[in-house]
């Protein structure tokens, strides 16, 4: 009989590994879910309407509210491409929205016209549908609130919360102070509400030249934040904006334009990176400013802020990617070794991977590195579940079945992915002449090497027992063929197979029927896990074998394979097809991971 009581120690049992669909990133707990958990069973945001304006029911493109519970945003600036980092920041915030019946927005952060290009905004946006994530309504620019940003300076004029300042930049650094002296206030902090107006408008109307004055918000020049010591929030800038073209020619800086646009959409938990805790003080000043001054409702959004992420072996900086770019360390944004997602697509990296990695790194308020080695292995666990097995022979030799005739073939028959029978399997043609590794031959073998050496019998797998008789040599001594002899009542598959015991396994192809191909081996970008670190140029720090480009002979089947379509090659790693480079009926294979983390040991 069965015993009715649970043992109490008994483990649950864990969730499959298995990564179909959003449940794979179904998640644990954090402190950014405790502040959201809270938040929600206070009602603090069941009053709200949307729009952030008082009385709007309608977005500000005129779409009814929605009934999202909660609103996150994940809000890149248009002037670069996304990264590993910001994979991590997507995958929070539209997991959060995912999680509790929300929205999350994306949202262009678009205020800086003299580096912001369309061809980002093309490429955050496929990135970001790759990822798996949907905005649904919810697509915005920074840029769209250009008008109400103009509206809120003058409310905070209005309100005397602003004023515009004509001192140099020089002497606005000198009355700055430091962290340890207070700063000193501006000769023109007191001008009137009137005339900060006037000048207000001069600038948005032309009337003044570039960094001749600036719109200060006045909070406290003494303050211990130096964020709060009457920071800019307007600046004249003439330059021409990739979405509003040349209508204005003052510019809101960041720290101003950020709550702003979070409130406007009605975002409750604005999620962003450490680097921002000291300007938490400044974002809610701001709104607190614009609610008393009617121009916002409560409650208002909040930010909170996690580790950003910092992933060894690569760098997670735009500025060093857009250099690796422009001084063509590598070829192109979505190179395979960079660590922009679209350089990770193209490497066969898969979405799936990049969900369960960023659930596995967790969030946290620590700063951590994260070893790249975590990422290959998420990487490694979904390919393993979704890449069909196929045979690849990287370096080359013939082997020569001397006893098979030459005008026979005959087809063996190799599992797709022998986790799962259903995939079924293919045939794989054979004959008398295979190309096999290099590296499966050795003319002397050294201790323990199970492979062909002459008088020693393998299997060729899903295929005969054969052994190995000798070699051919050209004029330098290198082996130029490999010499074997099969055993016809050997034959995977067939009954009896087995009677003749051998170690060893080899893989191989027929050479009459293999695809020759360009296979590209991709290796780590940089060779230490801390790139530039200490006093080193972190150039300096790049990995001379990143790529190697070999021609290889794949089985007869990844012919027809279509760009992006990815593979297991047997014994070698994770491949796919890649996205650009690929023609019909001719594509070529990038290395997504080995099949073990090697790194370092060869
Ligand atoms: P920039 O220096 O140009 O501001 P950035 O990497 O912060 O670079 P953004 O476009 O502003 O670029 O980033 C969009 C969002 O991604 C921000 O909310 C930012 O906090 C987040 N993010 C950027 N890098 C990382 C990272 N390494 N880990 C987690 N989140 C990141
Ligand atoms: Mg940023």
């Amino acid at each position: 009989m069965s015993n009715p009581t649970p043992d109490p120690i008994k483990k649950k049992p864990a969730p499959p590994s298995s990564l179909t669909g959003d449940e794979a990133t179904a998640s644990t707990s954090n402190f950014i879910r405790s502040t959201i958990d809270a938040d929600l069973a206070a009602g603090k945001y069941a009053t709200r309407t949307w729009g952030g304006r008082p009385g709007t029911a309608v977005t500000h493109k005129g779409a009814p509210a929605d009934p999202a519970k909660i609103r996150t945003r994940f809000p890149p600036e248009p002037n670069g491409y996304l990264h590993i980092g910001h994979a991590k920041s997507i995958c929070l915030n539209f997991g959060l929205a995912r999680d509790y019946g929300g929205a999350c927005h994306l949202r262009f952060d678009d205020t800086n016209p003299e580096k912001e290009e369309q061809e980002y905004v093309d490429a955050i946006v496929d990135t970001v549908t790759w990822l798996g994530f949907n905005w649904g309504a919810h697509l915005y620019y920074a840029s769209d609130y250009f008008d109400v940003m103009y509206e809120a300076a003058q409310r905070l004029i209005e309100t005397g919360h602003a004023y515009v300042d004509q001192q140099t930049a020089e002497e606005m650094r000198a009355s700055r102070g430091t962290l340890t002296e207070p700063g000193k206030n501006s000769p023109y902090r007191n001008r009137s509400a009137e005339e900060n107006l006037r000048l207000l408008r001069e600038m948005r109307d032309g009337k003044h030249a570039d960094g001749s004055m600036v719109l200060r918000a006045k909070i406290d020049m003494a303050s211990p934040n130096i964020n709060l010591r009457d920071p800019a929030l307007y600046r004249i800038r003439r330059a021409t904006h990739h979405r509003t073209g040349d209508k204005w020619c003052i510019y809101p800086m960041y720290a101003y334009a950020h709550p702003l646009e979070d409130a406007l959409e009605n975002v409750t938990h604005s999620v962003c990176t450490l680097e921002f805790a000291d300007q938490r003080p400044f974002y809610d000043w701001l709104l607190e400013r614009l609610a008393d001054g009617g121009l916002l409702q409560r409650p208002l959004p909040q930010q909170i802020e996690f580790a950003r992420l910092n992933l060894t072996y690569v760098v997670l900086s735009k500025r060093k990617l857009i250099q690796l770019v422009d001084d063509k360390h590598v070829a192109g944004w979505d190179d395979p070794r960079l660590p922009t997602l679209a350089g990770a697509r193209r490497r066969g990296y898969t979405p799936e991977g990049f969900r369960l990695f960023a659930e596995r790194i967790g969030v946290s308020k620590a700063d951590s590195w994260i070893d790249y080695s975590v990422l290959e292995d998420c990487m490694r666990e979904h390919l393993n579940d979704i890449a069909e097995r196929r045979i690849a022979v990287l370096d080359p030799v013939k082997l020569v079945i001397d006893n098979y005739p030459d005008d026979r073939e005959e087809e063996c028959f190799a599992p797709n992915h022998p986790q799962k029978p259903e995939l079924g399997k293919r045939a794989v043609p054979l004959s008398r002449e295979l190309w096999v590794e290099r590296e499966d031959f050795m003319e002397t073998p050294a201790k323990g090497y199970f492979r062909l050496f002459p008088g020693n019998s393998v299997r060729l797998r899903y295929g005969y027992v054969v052994k190995c008789t000798g070699c051919d040599k050209d004029a330098q001594g290198n082996v130029i063929a490999v010499h074997c002899e099969y055993d016809p009542d050997t034959k995977s598959g067939t009954p009896g197979a087995d009677k003749v015991k051998v170690k060893g396994n080899i893989h191989w192809l027929s050479a009459r029927h293999a695809y020759p191909c360009e296979v590209r081996l991709y290796d780590r970008l940089f060779k230490d896990p801390h790139p530039g670190s200490g006093d080193r140029d972190y150039i300096n720090d790049l990995n001379p074998d990143s790529i190697k480009i070999i021609a290889a002979q794949l089985e007869p089947a990844l012919q027809t394979a279509l760009p992006e379509q990815r593979f297991q090659f047997e014994r070698h790693g994770y491949f796919v097809a890649d996205l650009r480079d690929s023609r019909p009926g001719v594509p070529v294979f990038n290395r997504a991971v080995t099949l073990r983390d090697s790194w370092g040991k060869h």
